[in-house]
């Protein structure tokens, strides 16, 4: 199944809730506009390199586009198409003037060196610094970037506009960031988690966790989960899985994993199990936070967690959503439970725009504030309307973006 198939099954589950017409489904699901740019480069080797950089705007009706830039070499238009209309969704839900837009480039970041990356970065900006803007469509990091790419994406993008921080976002703390946006995903996972095993009748220190990811969204959330009382038994990256029934030593991991190079290849404090086994381990929570696609049809029926956090974007099928819906595992949507990342994205651009940086205090605190409304939200339009909590942000965000379109009128 391709991304976008799995999207549109979700829109229009919710959009048969809210009796949308097919006339606005299709407005909706439309991308305003799609790009795509020859990437040309000299390797180290002295050989030419060439790549393809997209950028997809999916919707500006509740304000500029907003999206994540992926490096990854799985990287293609049909999957960055449907990560763009996720962010208009999941900007929705979380209620910031923004729309939806994703990016990316068909490579494998381990594989380039330092120059080769900012290079790549750099010629990706050239070829599409005319369409994005702090008022049109502004980046961030996604899988494989990181605050060094956005920085480099800033100053690139100044050397045709001028000085404007807010063209991109996550940027170093140093360099116009904002403090706190580099844990904000990963911490949003962690607070929705408390949240919702509450609502669940359950507590941190009874329940056991198979974390699958360990990059700035997966090292963040397992932090975050380890110092809320959270037992992490399994915590897995590329390099494999790693378990240990009576809890691993997040601290350790974290330490092990930044003196590698950000794997834990080569960790032995725990035995190895591979990342499918992971995802079917007797625990209470899952939380996928790598790669989308990775719980299908076919192994869901393998998946004894009872709660699942969609920490990552699309890493649920929708066959095995429906086996999770029928069976009542309770499935907190990516639209939802990652948008703490765009949300202090959102707090760096205003700032940047103010030209006034906020502490982290504030920042947290901000982001909790905006976490709870979201939750709430969805909790409470999902027992309203009896629907499952992804059907519920979906018709939240869709509502929210619907209603934008028709009062800004098409004429
Ligand atoms: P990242 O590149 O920092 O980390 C990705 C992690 O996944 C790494 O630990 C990597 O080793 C691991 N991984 C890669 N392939 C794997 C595999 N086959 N099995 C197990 N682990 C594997 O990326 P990230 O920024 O943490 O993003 C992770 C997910 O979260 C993505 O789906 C991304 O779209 C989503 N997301 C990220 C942000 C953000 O702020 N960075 C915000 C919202 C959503």
């Amino acid at each position: 199944m391709k991304a976008t198939e799995a999207t549109q099954i979700y829109f229009d589950k919710a959009a048969d809730h809210l009796d949308l017409s097919e006339n606005m489904r299709r407005l909706l699901l439309t991308a305003k506009r799609e790009v795509s740019v020859q990437i040309a480069v000299e390797m180290d080797n002295g050989e030419i390199g060439t790549f393809i950089g997209y950028r997809v705007q999916h919707d500006d009706s509740r304000g500029p586009m907003k999206g994540g830039l992926r490096y990854h070499p799985e990287v293609d238009i049909d999957e960055v198409r449907a990560l763009a209309s996720l962010m208009t969704w999941k900007t929705a839900v979380m209620n910031l003037p923004y729309g939806g837009a994703k990016g990316g480039i068909a490579v494998d970041p381990g594989k380039l060196s330092p120059r080769e990356l900012e290079n790549i970065t750099r010629r990706f900006i050239d070829g599409i610094h005319d369409v994005i803007g702090p008022d049109i469509d502004i980046p961030a990091p996604d899988m494989g970037t990181n605050a060094e790419v956005m920085a480099w994406i800033m100053n690139q993008y100044q050397k045709y506009h001028g000085f404007n921080p807010a063209c991109v976002t996550g940027k170093p703390v140093e360099l116009y960031g904002a403090p706190g946006r580099e844990e904000a995903t990963g911490r949003g996972v962690g607070v929705y988690a408390v949240k919702l095993i509450s609502r669940l009748g359950r507590k941190p220190s009874q329940t056991r966790v198979a974390l699958q990811g360990f990059g700035n969204v997966g090292a963040h959330a397992a932090k975050f989960l380890r110092e809320a009382d959270f037992r992490l038994v399994a915590i897995s990256d590329v390099s494999g899985a790693y378990h240990r029934a009576d809890g691993l030593d997040v601290s350790g991991m974290l330490q092990y994993s930044l003196a590698h190079g950000n794997t834990l290849a080569g960790y032995t404090e725990a035995d190895r199990i591979t990342n499918q086994q992971l995802l079917e381990l007797d625990v209470e929570l899952l939380v996928p936070a790598a790669l989308g696609g990775v719980i299908t049809e076919q192994n869901a029926p393998n998946i004894k967690a009872p709660i699942i956090i969609e920490a990552a974007n699309g890493p649920i099928w929708p066959g095995a959503d429906k086996i999770f819906d029928d069976r009542g595992t309770i499935v907190l949507p990516d639209i939802l439970a990652n948008g703490g990342g765009v949300t202090v994205s959102y707090f760096e651009w205003a700032q940047n725009r103010q030209h006034y940086q906020w502490g982290l205090n504030r920042v947290r605190a901000e982001l909790d504030r905006a976490l709870a409304e979201s939750f709430e939200a969805v909790w409470e339009l999902s027992t309203q309307r009896k629907v499952s909590l992804r059907t519920a942000a979906y018709m939240l965000g869709i509502g929210r973006v619907g209603r934008a379109t028709i009062l800004g009128g098409i004429r």
